[in-house]
């Protein structure tokens, strides 16, 4: 029997509630899919920072990389609002992406059926179901760029640099192709090529790549575009391939579509498939503790961990199904409609494990 070894970034707030759901979650799906999973877990952000002064021990780095994949739940909190900026738990999460390599990030923007209603989007444009995929390029561009201040003649300037290299575009271009492939081979690359050189360089690469990928039909589309098609005709995109800094701006766009940030996933992938996986919210300290945590999310974050690092593609749909499932049964608070039943985090969780 196939065994992968997981590490547990459970983190802060809500984020040891919500990783537990995921744990049981994935262990029902190896039990039903005939494989095992090991766990070990690793200090990050606030829980590190109280255990060892600093918010991404170079223990954990060791560990993720001894793993075949990693769950992260969600760091920050108010207990650490005063730190400086580079000691904050969020600095933890900056390092860890680094220490890992990831460079791609691939966040989905789906809507359930059965949470239709929760978009600000009218129905009539979603139609029966709307699922979008932001392959960001998290490592490059202008947050990684050259920076600084300067005072000429009196007058303060600051300015930060967009600069990406040819490898760096076919990697993230790879790694888009790759995903249209396995869905609806549609890839709209996104740059604000009639401005920049950093796009041009961008837009060419990226049709040389598309060369490699016959069955996928590739598109262009200028940024500000793009933000305006997201909520005009969002259905025309089925994978959106973009720069670290578009991408930042336009995957919050498209998940704000889907209406609930307790539903959405994410993954960090790196080189051979290595991938870190979290929810897109944050620890919700206003919330922790309560059992009014949304867990979906994690658990969600987890069926894209068995789709693109585990290879484990039937047991990713299980989740998703199970999850679909549970919706029209039970809801946790922030997604509750009136006439549904109302569930804690830890019950959701179990609904989820019956349902697969
Ligand atoms: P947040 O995402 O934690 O919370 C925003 C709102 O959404 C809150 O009202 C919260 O209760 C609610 N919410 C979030 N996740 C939920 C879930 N799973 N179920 C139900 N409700 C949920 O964002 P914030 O309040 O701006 O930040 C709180 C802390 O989290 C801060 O310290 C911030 O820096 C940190 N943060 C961490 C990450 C991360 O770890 N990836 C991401 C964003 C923010």
């Amino acid at each position: 029997m196939k065994t992968f070894q997981i590490t547990l970034l459970k983190g802060d707030g809500i984020g040891p509630e919500i990783v537990d759901q995921a744990v049981k979650v994935l262990n029902k799906t190896a039990e039903k899919f005939h494989f095992s999973v090991t766990y070990d877990e690793a200090l990050l952000g606030g829980a590190a920072i109280d255990a060892t002064g600093q918010a991404l021990p170079s223990e954990t780095v060791e560990k993720c990389k001894a793993s075949d994949a990693v769950l992260l739940g969600a760091v920050g909190g108010p207990k650490w609002d005063s730190l400086p900026g580079n000691q904050r738990p969020e600095a933890g999460l900056l390092g860890i992406r680094g220490a890992l390599g990831l460079f791609a990030n691939l966040r989905p923007a789906v809507i359930f059926e059965a949470l239709k209603e929760a978009s600000p989007i009218k129905p009539e444009i979603i139609g029966d179901a709307l699922d979008i995929m932001v392959v960001r390029e998290l490592t490059g561009g202008i947050y990684f760029g050259q920076r600084g201040r300067d005072t000429k003649d009196g007058v303060e300037s600051a300015y930060d640099t967009e600069r990406y290299s040819v490898p760096e575009v076919e990697r993230i271009a790879r790694i888009g192709f790759e995903m249209a492939s396995k869905r609806n081979k549609k890839l709209c690359s996104v740059d604000k090529a009639n401005v920049l050189e950093s796009s041009r360089l961008w837009r060419a690469t990226v049709a040389r790549i598309g060369e490699e990928y016959p069955d996928v039909e590739l598109t262009n589309m200028y940024v500000d575009n793009c933000a305006m098609q997201l909520v005009r005709n969002p259905k025309q995109f089925d994978v959106i391939l973009t720069s670290n800094i578009f991408g930042d701006i336009l995957s919050d766009e498209a998940s704000m579509i889907s209406g609930s940030i307790g539903m959405l996933a994410s993954a960090s992938l790196g080189k051979n498939q290595f991938g870190l996986y979290e929810p897109i919210h944050g620890s919700a300290p206003d919330i922790a503790g309560t059992g009014l945590a949304n867990p979906l999310a994690t658990i969600l974050s987890v069926a894209m961990m068995l789709k693109y690092t585990l290879n484990i593609p039937e047991a990713a749909q299980a989740i998703e199904d199970a999850v679909a499932k549970a919706l029209t049964k039970a809801r946790t608070a922030d997604i509750h409609t009136e006439g549904m039943k109302k569930v804690t985090c830890e019950e959701m969780g179990d609904l989820v494990c019956e349902l697969l």
